[in-house]
């Protein structure tokens, strides 16, 4: 496919907002995201998009449309990043666009309640039965932040267990041994945080249910951690945490922040058997629109104000445009997208784990429902410590060699792969085909 980008004629007939790279006389990766870096530190607005792990310079994007990005040097990438999983149905679906569009034009933010929201949350009970109130934000950081809370006002206990590898925003309780970003810059947590901020969170190794006591307000954990590569909980670990929060009296919130309708119609908890009380979610939820949301049991969840004494409020919540995506995007995925999005996630995880393995590299492609992750070592991982073994290293090199063939994996070690519905079997052998050549290369340099 090639579109004329940074065209100024072009971009401005389209009315590309890439517009500003070439009306500013900018048009290289290199030049836009210097002037980038001279206002906005490292150049990025989310740690997790900067090139620190894997070196270089970050392509800078002027547009996409379904599994497709392009640069503002015009050169087109098959995307695998896909807003780190906000997208599902490709970028610019034109059924979320119109959603979108609509919207806008009835305007974008009120300050009342709207009908949108309310489908929204109707869509979420729908789905995820375990949710039989949900409340909407604005990322799935204030989810999990906002379930924190809740649980905590709701027990009247302070305690939080977490578990290491796994990732819940840039919330300062939880940032201790967190996954993503976290791993990636290898930081050991964050500065900023007040000793006091975390020392009510304990965090525990993944796969082991913890003894807890009647101190724990809450168990926050991804059910099918996506944050430390891709890890499976081992039988019984789950049910197990349900058991021990029961015992206690504790909590269990599921962060299914990615998992949440990717990687099923009920999301993991609806693969494991296993009930929260109370679920976070975002990404998919909002069509690629910044939302989040809570939801859970009724007499925990009615612990929110204005109904109980747990401040949440947020001017944005439930926004016109993120609704009218969300219910766009979850109106196209039903069982049959499931299926395909599986079956597609299937044949990536398989040529991709055959081409590394063509070229010698140690690797583990585990492939869970809908999601791809990719972890350079021998053996699968089961908890941090062993997703920490992937050779990062050999990842960078990776890493570099695919953006060279054209297609774009987030740019650290820890990050999963997501297929989507614009993901068809030629984009995915086009992208298999890349990493046969990138995997020779990464494998030469070392
Ligand atoms: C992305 C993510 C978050 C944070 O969501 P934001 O919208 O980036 O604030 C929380 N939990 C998990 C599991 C995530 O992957």
């Amino acid at each position: 496919m090639s579109l004329p980008y940074c065209n100024p004629t072009a971009c401005v007939a389209a009315g590309c907002e890439a517009a500003t790279c070439t009306g500013a006389g900018v048009r290289s990766n290199a030049e836009l995201f210097a002037r980038s870096a001279a206002v906005i530190p490292g150049g990025v607005n989310s740690s997790i998009r900067a090139f620190k792990a894997v070196g270089g310079t970050p392509y800078v994007i002027s547009r996409a449309a379904g599994a497709s990005l392009w640069d503002v040097e015009g050169k087109h990438y098959l995307d695998l990043v896909q807003s780190y999983g906000a997208i599902i149905a490709g970028h610019a679906h034109p059924d979320v666009v119109a959603a979108i569009t609509r919207a806008a034009s009835d305007g974008t933010s009120y300050g009342a309640p709207t009908p949108r929201e309310m489908k929204l949350a109707e869509e979420i009970r729908s789905r995820v039965p375990s949710c039989e109130r949900v409340r909407l934000m604005n990322s799935g950081s204030e989810a999990t932040t906002t379930a924190v809370r809740l649980a905590r006002g709701a027990t009247g206990r302070d305690r939080i267990v977490k578990f290491a590898g796994c990732f819940h925003g840039a919330v300062d309780a939880l940032l201790a041994a967190g996954g993503s970003g976290v791993a990636t810059l290898g930081l050991p947590g964050t500065a900023g945080v007040p000793a006091a901020a975390v020392s009510e969170t304990l965090v525990a190794p993944f796969n082991v249910v913890p003894q807890l006591d009647d101190n724990v307000a809450a168990v926050i954990v991804e059910p099918l951690p996506a944050n430390m590569g891709l890890v499976e909980p081992t039988a019984g670990f789950l049910a197990g945490l349900r058991a021990e929060c029961d015992r206690v009296g504790a909590l269990l919130i599921f962060d299914e922040v990615i998992t949440g309708f990717r990687i099923g119609r009920g999301g993991y908890q609806a693969v494991c058997g296993v009930v929260p009380d109370i679920t976070c979610f975002g990404k998919v939820i909002g069509g690629g629109l910044p939302i989040g949301a809570i939801g859970g049991r009724r007499d925990v969840m009615e612990n929110l104000s204005p109904l109980g004494t747990v401040f949440h409020a947020g001017t944005l919540a439930g926004n016109p445009l993120a609704t009218a995506a969300g219910l766009a995007a979850l109106s196209l995925l039903d069982d049959d997208a499931y299926d395909f999005l599986a079956v597609q996630a299937r044949r990536l995880g398989k040529g991709l784990g055959d081409a590394l393995a063509s070229a010698g590299i140690p690797a583990v492609v585990p492939v869970i429902g809908t999601l791809v992750g990719l972890h350079l070592a021998p053996v699968p991982a089961t908890d941090f410590d062993a997703a920490k073994t992937t050779d990062e290293g050999m990842f960078a090199r990776f890493f570099h060699a695919m953006l060279d063939e054209g297609v774009a994996l987030a740019p650290g070690a820890y990050e999963v792969l997501f297929p989507g519905l614009a993901h068809t079997d030629a984009v995915i052998d086009s992208i298999v085909d890349a990493a046969g050549r990138a995997a020779a290369r990464a494998a030469n340099a070392a």
